[in-house]
């Protein structure tokens, strides 16, 4: 029989547990051994691996978070640490790995592989940021919690006649910032992949809209554009509007996944352990069209993903 390790890596994201009781049910299903590496690639340094069996994975699908923890690991990023970490699948017994988690995550599975560990990739990140996948694991909790939280500040922004800066995460990327602010009818909205200026982009369109009868004010920032606190005082500063900056930080990445990240996670997690028993490794597993589909890690690693400009359009033409 062969074992088959699982960790999750980089950021926690909702639904990663819905993907690791996904890969070891289906694994042992298959009849393969399943071991939990803890705390990512850490706990093949230090050692932190422990047997997975149906049950370990009982109670989970809708908790947020990961139960097998997830690091950052320095250490893992040089060679002498790759070469530990083999070492330690081996010792463990383990053949293959499955790395559920972003690009740098899965540049360690290269890493690995290279090592003679073969490994598959899960796309777990709420920033939806991984370019050979339409879709990641958590992008929909967190845009639904960005959501959530925005609705109860148009309330009190609307009583107080005021400006509210919302500052969303996604790394480098809009995704979040952009599906988040046309959900919440935001006036306007700031992602990395489009410049902007303060004048022309945002108080202008404040000023124009003021004409209309309009008296409170959304604006969505993605983290990769710029600081709400920023912003919030120079709108403040050049319109004498009160204005108020709330970053919403890691609450979007916690809570029960939504059912598209279960099911979402379900499918990708089954699609892992398929490849891997039908003697297919090194691939990242990734959504097309609404369909799962696999590819080289190196490729899926060299892919270029665009922001969809239709939603850039509409977010535009109807937030006046
Ligand atoms: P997220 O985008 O959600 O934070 P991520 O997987 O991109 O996820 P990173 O912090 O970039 O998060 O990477 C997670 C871990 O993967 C790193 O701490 C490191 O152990 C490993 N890793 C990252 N980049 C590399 C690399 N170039 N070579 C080997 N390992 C890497």
């Amino acid at each position: 029989i062969k074992t088959i390790g699982v960790l999750t890596s980089g950021g926690d994201a909702p639904g990663m547990n819905a993907a690791i009781r996904a890969v070891v049910r289906a694994a042992l299903f298959k009849g393969y051994k399943v071991k939990g590496v803890r705390h990512g690639y850490n706990g093949l340094l230090t050692g932190d691996i422990v047997d997975m069996n149906l049950r370990s994975v009982s109670e989970i699908i809708h908790r947020g978070g990961t139960i097998l923890y997830t690091a950052r690991c320095l250490e893992f990023k040089t060679l002498e640490g790759q070469q530990k970490a083999a070492q330690a699948c081996r010792e463990a017994g383990i053949d293959t790995l499955v790395v559920i988690g972003g690009d740098g995550s899965f540049r360690g599975a290269k890493d690995m592989a290279a090592q003679g560990i073969p490994c598959i990739g899960i796309p777990g990140t709420i920033d939806n940021d991984i370019a050979c996948s339409d879709y990641t694991i958590g992008y929909d909790t967190a845009m639904n919690t960005a959501v959530e939280m925005i609705d109860k500040l148009r309330d009190t922004t609307q009583s107080h006649d005021r400006c509210s800066v919302v500052e969303v995460m996604g790394r480098n990327a809009g995704y979040i910032a952009l599906n988040t602010g046309i959900a919440v009818g935001a006036l306007v909205t700031l992602i990395p992949e489009v410049p902007f200026d303060l004048d022309r982009d945002v108080i202008s369109k404040m000023k124009e809209t003021q004409k209309t009868g309009k008296k409170h004010f959304i604006i969505v920032v993605a983290e990769g554009a710029g600081k709400a606190s920023d912003i919030a005082n120079e709108i403040q500063a050049r319109t004498g509007i009160d204005s108020r900056a709330t970053v919403l930080g890691h609450v979007q990445r916690g809570g029960s996944p939504t059912l598209r990240d279960r099911v979402t996670a379900s499918r990708m997690g089954y699609h892992a352990i398929e490849l891997i028993n039908k003697g297919i490794f090194n691939r990242v597993v990734a959504t097309r069209a609404e369909s799962i589909v696999d590819y080289d890690i190196s490729v899926a690693l060299s892919m270029y993903k665009t922001i969809d400009t239709a939603l850039l359009d509409i977010s535009h033409a109807i937030s006046i």
